[in-house]
């Protein structure tokens, strides 16, 4: 196997000089040097075979011994010293000080085809940042991160992405649902893959210990290997550095606001700088539209990280940020602008997201109101987003509106004169708006169907996967990885996939509930 080795972040940067593998506070330091640790019975259950090739390798690499043990932690490869991150990070809106890469450890940094790809185990094993856990990652949220890291690559949303997922062959006792019951479950490991892993977090720690030296340090690394257009580092390019995370960050969510994504926690240290989708946890996709949702049963209560809420909380977490930058500037006014102008970017930006998915493409006044009135329907009640939107786009007069999008909603059969009404409303204004466009039917379609994707991972898909495979089967994992290559395509084969939530999902724990604990 020969890749490309390029190592940069654990060579240029300040590295922790203890090398003992013990759990502490580490400062002056972006990383701790750390070695995998050996597994019981590793064994490959899948691996993406785009990711091979971006990596300069092929699929006959994949059968070697030596691919199984570098990619489960259990052989360090030649001239590599893996390492763990040190960052912080604000916690459902509270400060928490030191995280770190607790289960993650980074193996190496290689360069292919011009693009720089930083590899990374996740559940290989304690780290100087482990704090009360054990760095182990079990088969269920291993299965739910590498297929929905893959799947949001293909519907164009900006993601860190996945190698290869695999049996660590070892027990990990969990607490699913955090109620005292603690079982084994088999242990996994991924090896995830992004131009850099680098967090909102990384910055700020040092700014929370008043490191100026070490933030400016870092946030000079970063730009000089991620943001080189940008040039020398002033604090000018500060400001514009601030910009582009700003912007990166802002287009991310519109992705997800698009495709009915909710993370599910969106604290600093799961922002990364590059604007890139970090950290699948409780992640869960609207099955019905609902603003108020999210798949995170430990933030049931207050609901921070809403649907709805994803674009203000994005807000809140650049301004933490800008807050870590702040020594490096001094000036608050121009990172002040910045912020105000995300939440005008934010409006225009959505607004345009919005009219693609109704495929409306010409400036026309009162499209506000339309796209105001679609969301109130959407949720009076129980819609499925991702039928809706897609069969939107077979939409051709009120009279047909319900033929064509019968199927999005739960209980049509029981739906009220009332609720009737305000869709026949919505579908009379939205026949006369069509008339403004310029395209014809056919043309409009193929662009909605560009944005509106058929198959999304739906939370009871990734959890089918799962049942299975803790039964030792692993051909669903391969199935729905296959399909959410091509996310906007008919694909005839997979029909059976594009369909509403079952109802045995409903309330099941992995399907509408979702926990930290992985
Ligand atoms: P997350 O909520 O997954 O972003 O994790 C928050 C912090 O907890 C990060 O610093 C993780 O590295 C750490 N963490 C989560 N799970 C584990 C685990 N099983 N072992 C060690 N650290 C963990
Ligand atoms: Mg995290």
């Amino acid at each position: 196997m020969k890749l490309n080795i390029k190592d940069k972040f654990n060579k240029e940067l300040p590295a922790d000089p203890i090398l003992e593998n013990s759990r502490r506070q580490v400062s002056e330091a972006c990383f701790s040097f750390v070695t995998p640790k050996i597994t019981a019975k590793p064994e490959l259950l899948h691996v993406s075979h785009e990711m091979l090739e971006n990596l300069g390798l092929s699929k006959t690499d994949t059968t070697s011994e030596e691919f199984l043990n570098i990619f489960t932690g259990n052989k360090v490869l030649e001239n590599t010293t893996p390492y763990a991150m040190c960052y912080g990070g604000h916690q459902f809106g509270n400060w928490a000080g030191q995280l770190g890469d607790g289960r993650a450890i980074n193996l190496c940094e290689v360069e292919h085809n011009g693009k720089n790809w930083a590899l990374q185990l996740k559940g290989a094993g304690e780290t100087p940042y482990s704090r009360n856990a054990d760095g182990l990652a079990v088969l269920r949220s291993s299965i739910r991160e590498y297929l929905c890291s893959e799947a949001m690559f293909h519907l164009g949303v900006p993601t860190t992405r996945a190698l290869s997922l695999a049996l660590s062959g070892d027990q990990v006792l969990r607490d699913v649902m955090y109620d005292g019951n603690s079982a084994y479950e088999k242990g996994a490991i991924v090896c995830r893959t992004a131009e850099s892993f680098l967090r909102f977090g990384n910055y700020q720690i040092f700014a929370a210990r008043q490191d100026d030296v070490n933030l400016k340090h870092l946030v000079d690394y970063t730009i000089k290997h991620h943001f080189s257009h940008l040039g020398k580092p002033s604090k000018a390019t500060y400001i514009e550095f601030f910009k582009e995370v700003t912007n990166r960050t802002l287009e991310m969510i519109v992705h997800w606001q698009r495709v009915g994504f909710v993370h599910g926690v969106m604290n600093t240290d799961n922002m990364s700088i590059l604007g890139l989708t970090i950290d699948y946890g409780p992640y869960g996709w609207l099955e019905g539209f609902d603003f108020g949702w999210t798949p995170n049963t430990t933030d049931r209560q207050h609901k921070r990280y809403r649907y709805g809420n994803q674009p203000n909380i994005g807000l809140w977490n650049l301004l933490q940020l800008a807050n870590a930058l702040y020594p490096l500037i001094e000036d608050a006014a121009p990172l002040e602008a910045i912020l105000n102008q995300y939440k005008t970017d934010f409006e225009s930006k959505s607004f345009e997201m919005m009219k693609s998915k109704l495929g409306l493409f010409e400036t026309v006044d009162n499209d506000e109101y339309l796209i105001k009135d679609l969301e109130e329907n959407l949720q009076l009640v129980e819609t499925d987003m991702t039928i809706f939107f897609r069969n939107l786009s077979d939409f051709k007069d009120e009279d047909t509106g319900f033929e064509v999008l019968k199927n999005a909603f739960y209980d049509f059969d029981n739906m009220s004169s009332d609720i009737k009404e305000k869709w026949e409303l919505w579908f009379l204004n939205y026949q006369v708006r069509l008339q403004q466009e310029f395209t014809t039917h056919q043309e409009r379609k193929a662009k909605m169907n560009a944005v509106n994707p058929k198959y999304v991972l739906r939370n009871y898909m990734a959890q089918l996967a799962i049942d299975d495979a803790d039964k030792g089967n692993y051909r669903l994992i391969d199935e729905l990885f296959q399909m959410l290559k091509k996310p906007y395509d008919e694909q005839q084969e997979y029909q059976k996939w594009f369909t509403k939530r079952p109802d045995w999902a409903r309330d099941k724990v992995g399907c509408s509930m979702l926990s930290c604990s992985s």
